[in-house]
């Protein structure tokens, strides 16, 4: 029974692009527990989307956010300030890598792809983070999506693991940061979901069936299991642990061969 573990909390959830987005399973579980919420999205094309979602849960707010856009970045904290005072967590479910860039070989990445994979899927964390953290007056929890490729070579996730790797280190530089003021920041890295971002990485198909047949549990991680993790982050019952990576894949990740 987790009702009432984040009542009277404000959380930010950046990244929920439709119902299969793993913010939107985060959305659920946080908002379940008592938390009060606000929603991003990316230009106009999403708006109505997230509108529609976040109209099922009382109270929330929506505001546009490019985090490509210093000023939306801005805006965004301080409608916050304005409309809630305080900041209690922030989840970032971002991630972009040009599709050219997720198939084919690694070696063929150009310039610009490299650049935007990393600005928008790993600096903006670094943006966010510094934005967020004089809102997080009373403490606060910063949680961040990651993937497995981050460590080992993964065919097809190419760019993004690259990203996904610079995600990680951020995470560290800023839970060494940001614990003097009592705001924690780990990651945790889910299996493969089907989701909108997912289909985009060459193979993906192939991906869940491998995790399926070969990983402890069996089974693909459902986007649920990953929002009960994020629920344990925004939380206190996580208030010991920050800079870590907790992994919500049925354990794939342990294997060897
Ligand atoms: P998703 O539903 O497609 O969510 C990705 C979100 O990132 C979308 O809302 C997308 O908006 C947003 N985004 C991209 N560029 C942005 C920008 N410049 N500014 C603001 N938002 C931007 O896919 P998801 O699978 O839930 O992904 C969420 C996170 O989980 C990502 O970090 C992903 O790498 C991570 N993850 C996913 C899996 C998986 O298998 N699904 C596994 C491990 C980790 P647009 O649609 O407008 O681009």
């Amino acid at each position: 029974m987790v009702g009432g573990l984040l009542e009277g909390k404000n959380g930010l959830i950046l990244g929920v692009a439709n119902q299969r987005s793993i913010a939107w399973a985060i959305a659920r579980s946080t908002s379940q527990a008592g938390a009060r919420l606000a929603f991003t999205y990316q230009g106009e094309r999403l708006e109505e989307n997230v509108r529609s979602l976040a109209g099922a849960l009382p109270g929330s707010v929506v505001l546009p956010c490019d985090v490509l856009d210093p000023a939306q970045v801005d805006t965004v904290f301080q409608s916050l300030r304005d409309e809630w005072g305080r900041l209690d967590f922030l989840v970032h479910s971002i991630a972009f890598a040009q599709r050219a860039d997720l198939e084919g070989n690694f070696s063929e990445t150009s310039r610009e792809g490299f650049r935007v994979a990393l600005e928008v899927s790993a600096f903006s964390l670094v943006s966010l983070a510094r934005a967020a953290a004089p809102l997080m007056t009373e403490g606060g929890s910063i949680v961040a999506l990651t993937y497995l490729g981050s460590v080992r070579a993964v065919p097809g996730y190419n760019v993004m693991g690259v990203a996904k790797a610079a995600l990680e280190s951020c995470v560290r530089y800023l839970a060494l940061d940001l614990g003097p003021r009592n705001i924690r920041v780990n990651a945790i890295s889910a299996g493969p979901i089907n989701t909108l971002a997912a289909r985009g990485v060459s193979g993906f198909t192939s991906i869940l069936g491998q995790v399926r047949e070969r990983a402890p549990l069996r089974r693909n991680t459902e986007a649920a299991e990953v929002g009960d993790a994020a629920l344990f982050f925004a939380s206190h019952l996580s208030r010991g642990v920050t800079g870590d990576v907790l992994y919500v894949d049925s354990g794939y990740h342990i294997l060897g061969i």
